[in-house]
């Protein structure tokens, strides 16, 4: 989910609005079959780092090291993550296969959007709006099928509801850093690597939680520290505080010093 950095959301190419449909289906009869799963820049989001780790059943450390690339792009606080393709002629998905995707059940949140794309915009008033653009290859054949959609309906058809809230989460966070957050030590300092670990490496970060003297310092509900020892979710979530109260000095429900 990318943050909408526009004064309006007036003209945007290939917006669906509320209440609209667009038309689209996608089944290994169509000749464009697998031919988006190549050449493509797949940054992945944190939910999407923790969904694939489980899936292929590794640690965040070692989906990292082994999968991606990360990339520190101009203006932005934290590296981020592209899964890196085959290093073939097409830059074939490391996951597809003759059948298909073979990550299925844990794809990241961009190819269950595909071929829409979604955002957070947030208006002068300061609220958030979920925006969605169908924007398509000119491959596609998709678009051309019969099935009409809403994007809710699209949403729950391919089981994104989870990522997509996970997404809306990390985006409200991602929208408070900015190259500028870390002041001189600079994107590549050690705030920025913690909270890139606080992101994206959940399983480093629960080490840290319990490993640390972080428990001693603060207050934190008994039943949510039972949840950290074995829920992945509960510790991205807690992580994603955490940068909020410890790296940007913001207060917190969650967590409360002593
Ligand atoms: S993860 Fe699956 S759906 Fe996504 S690009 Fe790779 S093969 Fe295609
Ligand atoms: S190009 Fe469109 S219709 Fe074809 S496989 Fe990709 S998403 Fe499906």
């Amino acid at each position: 989910m990318k943050h909408l950095d526009t004064p309006t959301l007036d003209g945007l190419e290939g917006r669906i609005k509320e209440g609209e449909t667009f038309r689209f289906r996608c089944h290994s009869g169509l000749e464009c079959f697998n031919r988006c799963c190549r050449n493509l820049n797949l940054f992945l989001s944190p939910y999407d780092v923790l969904r694939l780790k489980q899936g292929l059943n590794i640690t965040a450390g070692e989906f990292i090291d082994q999968y991606t690339d990360a990339v520190l792009r101009e203006g932005k606080a934290l590296p981020e993550l592209l899964l890196r393709m085959n290093d073939d002629d097409e830059a074939t998905c490391v996951f597809l296969s003759e059948a298909g995707c073979t990550a299925y059940d844990f794809r990241p949140d961009t190819c269950r959007t595909f071929p829409c794309e979604h955002g957070l915009y947030y208006n002068a008033e300061g609220q958030k709006e979920r925006v969605l653009f169908l924007r398509p290859p000119s491959f596609c054949r998709g678009i051309h099928e019969e099935q009409e959609l809403t994007p809710e309906a699209w949403q729950k058809d391919q089981n994104a509801e989870k990522h997509n809230a996970m997404n809306e989460l990390w985006g409200e966070v991602e929208t408070l850093l900015s190259g500028n957050t870390w002041g001189a030590e600079g994107p590549k300092g050690q705030r920025a690597k913690m909270a890139f670990m606080a992101a994206y490496n959940v399983d480093d970060f629960r080490e840290f939680i319990f490993g640390s003297s972080l428990l001693k310092r603060c207050k934190i509900k008994s039943d949510l520290k039972m949840k950290l020892r074995r829920d992945d979710v509960a510790v991205m979530k807690f992580g994603f505080e955490w940068i909020r109260v410890f790296l940007l000095g913001m207060p917190s429900n969650m967590i409360h010093m002593k």
